[in-house]
């Protein structure tokens, strides 16, 4: 039998190896902006076409190559970042396994030009497919300048693979939010088709989030700061209130890595606990630093996946931190620092260990977290009272009976869709948020902002499937400027909101002019609208696009809702009840919430013995 086994070629195992490295258009921009970070830039350029399936290319003003590091960068294992195995568990710089450029240049064809500070010219390489077909002296300015053309241009099957425009852009566009929140000390910049997308000066974590996200997340950040010997956790977290229902900006780095993990962020919002709703997630960017020692990053090749010597150790700290962080910005009521029983039984925990560090660490409030274990100190002891005294005023007001005999829940709806009950008595308006009347098998509590939400949801699904919704032209067209993380997604968004009403024109420059508006929305919200549904659509993990303009409507009806006014008037309350009742879903808000709940005759009977 003649011999099988062959060695494969050099270009193969790069292109093989390529597909572990190289995903998509934003994990050759990771490396890239990678790659400049490691390489000392202060100032750092990113320039993409067609969501970088065209063009990528990554200038920066680090300490740039020698000829012939240009040359060997492109190796496979080339790498000037580990020595020894030694260095791989020290390791603090972004990318180490030398990879990168090998399986990028195996996959696209590549320009790179560089120069170091001290020599007068600079090395331009081009190559193609692994091919080098140039180098050559050149002049360039200090640092590196990078282009990836073609992304897969000879992988047909992956180039084949890659999303539309608009979704590998996102993906882009997150590897950038990811690397710019980790090193707000470097100045980023980011174009897309030649148009500036972000312009991120040097600065602190605050201003970078907020140079990101948009200024008006700046209220809603808490900050955090823990240092121990074991952990330093360091960030923002959201207030409660700034929760969204879907999953979106969050943010972990360990070491300064972005990971995933849903370990930690079990234990984060679980911090938050009793003070969002159950399917709401909090934002947050936390940096937790640790010797590298105890954190492996290398078990995923895309390295966000991460595995700690002791996570339960790790767990335990971060859900303390941010419950303290909630707690000395007196967002959290009670500081009850209560432990995880099977934590705090921890040897780690308990024991006193060898190591200077735990000392250290027993020193630190952290520790004072664990050791004094069921801490219920500052529990809101008016709590009870205050429900009592609500109550009572409630009972001082005269309640309309309507004494009918009973029947199940499901007639009680039946009667008020049927119009069959005489609500016309009138209905009792509880603090301005509750709404109660009498049916027949007892009383229904309306809880008025989510009947009011349902209402203008169904009123704005009609119009938005008959594609007749009423705009208004503004007498004077409003002009605002949007962040550009914002404008981008806002531009995307455009045909969406005309549907809705909204007459919207790009002007440049992240600027749009508002010309029309749907015709309910009360003046001057339209900002606040179009923040709240850009806002939205950031939280979203997926681009579903049925889902989105779902969200623009419940986002409009959210707005329109919030308009406090006259539900004073008898007539008003009887109207909202009449409505609500002709919605096809009148119990549940268009987010999922409980809109009114049914008091039994019978249970008030046994309620009152
Ligand atoms: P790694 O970053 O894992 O070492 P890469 O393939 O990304 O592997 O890069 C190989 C080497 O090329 C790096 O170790 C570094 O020495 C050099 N290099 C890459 N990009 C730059 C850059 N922008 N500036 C200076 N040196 C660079
Ligand atoms: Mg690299």
């Amino acid at each position: 039998m003649a011999d099988v086994i062959q060695l494969l070629s050099d270009h193969l195992a790069n292109q093989i190896a390529a597909g572990e490295v190289i995903q998509r258009p934003a994990s050759a921009v990771k490396e890239l902006l990678e790659n400049a970070i490691d390489a000392g830039a202060t100032d750092i350029q990113l320039v993409i076409k067609d969501a970088g399936k065209e063009w990528i290319q990554v200038i920066d003003n680090g300490k740039g190559m020698s000829v012939t590091d240009a040359r060997m960068s492109f190796e496979r294992h080339a790498t000037s970042k580990i020595k020894n195995i030694e260095d791989l568990f020290r390791i603090r710089t972004m990318g180490f396994r030398g990879e990168a450029l090998a399986s990028i240049a195996a996959v696209a064809q590549v320009e790179l030009k560089t120069r170091q500070k001290d020599n007068d010219t600079g090395t331009r390489i081009v190559i193609e497919a692994t091919e080098v077909k140039l180098q050559e002296t050149c002049a360039t300015a200090e640092g590196t300048n990078i282009i990836i053309k073609n992304l897969f241009f000879n992988v047909p099957a992956r180039r084949h693979f890659l999303k539309s425009n608009t979704t590998e852009l996102r993906h882009v566009v997150d590897e950038f939010t990811r690397v710019t929140l980790a090193h707000p000390q470097i100045a980023f910049r980011m174009w897309h088709n030649g148009t500036e997308q972000f312009h991120l000066p040097a600065g602190n974590l605050k201003t970078r989030i907020v140079d990101l996200l948009g200024g008006s997340c700046e209220k809603n950040l808490v900050p955090v700061g823990e240092k121990t010997e074991f952990l330093n956790i360091n960030g923002f977290i959201g207030k409660p209130s700034g929760a969204t229902r879907t999953r979106g900006l969050q943010f972990f780095f360990i070491n300064n890595r972005f990971i995933r993990n849903s370990y930690l962020n079990h234990a984060l919002v679980a911090a938050y606990e009793g003070l969002i709703e159950k399917d709401s997630f909090p934002f947050y960017v936390l940096f937790l630093e640790t010797d590298p020692a105890r954190v492996d990053v290398n078990v995923h090749p895309t390295k966000q996946e991460v595995k700690f010597e002791d996570d339960k150790m790790m767990y335990a700290y971060l859900n303390a931190a941010v419950k303290h962080a909630l707690a000395r910005n007196n967002i959290s009521p009670s500081l009850d620092f209560t432990l995880n029983k099977e934590i705090t039984q921890l040897s780690a925990v308990t024991k006193p260990q060898e190591s200077n560090a735990v000392t250290q660490v027993q020193r630190g409030y952290l520790a004072n977290a664990f050791s004094q274990k069921n801490q219920a100190h500052f529990i809101d002891r008016n709590d009870g009272l205050k429900k009592w005294k609500d109550l009572y005023a409630i009972a001082q007001q005269p309640i309309p009976s309507n004494p009918k005999p009973e029947t199940g829940f499901q007639t009680a709806l039946h009667d008020k869709q049927q119009n069959q009950l005489s609500t016309g008595q009138g209905s009792l308006l509880v603090q301005g948020s509750l709404l109660i009347t009498t049916v027949k098998s007892g009383l229904i509590v309306i809880h008025i902002r989510r009947a009011q939400e349902r209402i203008w949801y169904e009123r704005l699904l009609e119009q938005w499937n008959s594609g007749k919704t009423p705009s208004q032209q503004m007498l004077f067209p409003a002009t605002y400027e949007f962040p550009p993380h914002d404008a981008l997604l806002l531009e995307q968004l455009l045909p969406d909101l005309s549907r809705v009403g909204f007459d919207i024109v790009p002007f440049g420059n992240y600027t749009f002019v508002v010309q029309g508006v749907p015709t309910d929305l009360p003046a001057g919200e339209e900002k606040n609208v179009l923040d709240e549904v850009i806002d939205q659509i950031k939280h979203e993990a997926k681009d579903a696009v049925g889902q989105r303009s779902d969200k623009l409507l419940m986002q409009m009806a959210r707005r329109l809702s919030i308009n406090k006014h006259s539900i004073q008037q008898p007539e008003t309350q009887q109207a909202l009840i009449d409505e609500l009742f002709a919605c096809s879903q009148p119990e549940f808000s268009p987010t999922g919430k409980k809109i009114f709940t049914l008091l039994r005759k019978e249970s008030l009977d046994e309620m009152l013995g």
